[in-house]
């Protein structure tokens, strides 16, 4: 169980209720009613959740590396929900209401855009793509174009003007931190929430298992795979990529 003596001050706090179980995550209530706790499982999940599995450690690893990039991202004027770590697998964060919307930044062809496209993976996006697919797993998250998103009152045209920007910044400074790090950023995933003041913030999580991240230099389009394609596609050693990533992240961010 989580956050039940707060080692910091020495006090029992009240026994945090879980709100919600996702996929990769859990989120707790607080002492704080602004404040939430999301605890990192291990779990992994692919394909709207047909693929089912494990990655042993995936919980620490993701949780340090979303730590560092919202650190980062804080640093470079981008408001997000991250508050602190209490625990190697806990992120104290902002309370807000989730945008049903699933935000993808692409810089580079992979995934479902060849599917659907027939674009060559590895196809250089300039500028960067931004699609919205709707956080909706009963329907599968199907990609939604914006007439179809404003239809469904899932954001104001303010708030996806917001988004689609803040979106194209945080890809700009992902882009540049992970080349630091000998990584190129090809796509990922955000999703944003409205916080107590209806403001929109980043929220959920950035790892390898939101991102598409490909190792600089390596040319064996198997080998360079550091991310979550490694286990849906059954390539191996995913524990292993994904310490790779943490690695070079917290070289880079020191
Ligand atoms: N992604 C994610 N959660 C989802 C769908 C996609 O984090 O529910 C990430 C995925 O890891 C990739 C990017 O978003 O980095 C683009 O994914 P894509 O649309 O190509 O879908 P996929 O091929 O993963 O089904």
């Amino acid at each position: 169980m989580v956050g039940l003596l707060d080692i910091s001050s020495q006090r029992f706090m009240t026994k945090p209720t879980q709100l919600y179980e996702g996929k990769a995550k859990i989120v707790y209530t607080t002492d704080d009613s602004d404040l939430l706790l999301t605890y990192f499982k291990d779990d992994a999940t692919a394909f709207n959740a047909q693929k089912r599995g494990t990655i042993t450690g995936k919980g620490q690893i993701n949780c340090a590396i979303s730590r560092h990039l919202f650190q980062m991202l804080e640093a470079q004027g981008i408001p997000t929900h991250y508050v602190d770590c209490p625990s190697d697998r806990e992120m104290r964060v902002k309370a807000v209401t989730i945008v049903p919307i699933e935000v993808i930044v692409r810089n580079l062809a992979a995934g479902s855009l060849c599917k659907q496209t027939g674009l060559a993976l590895g196809t250089q996006i300039d500028p960067p793509l931004v699609e919205y697919c709707y956080k909706n797993d009963s329907l599968g998250d199907p990609l939604l174009t914006r007439d179809r998103l404003l239809l469904l009152n899932l954001a104001t045209p303010e708030e996806l003007d917001y988004i689609r920007q803040m979106s194209l910044d945080i890809d700009r400074h992902l882009s540049a931190f992970f080349q630091e790090c000998g990584i190129i950023l090809v796509d990922f995933k955000l999703e944003f929430g409205r916080d107590r003041q209806n403001n929109i913030i980043l929220a959920d999580e950035i790892s390898p298992d939101t991102c598409r991240l490909w190792k600089q230099g390596e040319t064996d389009p198997q080998a360079r795979i550091l991310d979550k394609d490694r286990f849906r596609q059954d390539l191996g050693d995913v524990e292993s990529a994904y310490k790779q990533v943490l690695e070079r992240v917290l070289g880079q961010a020191k």
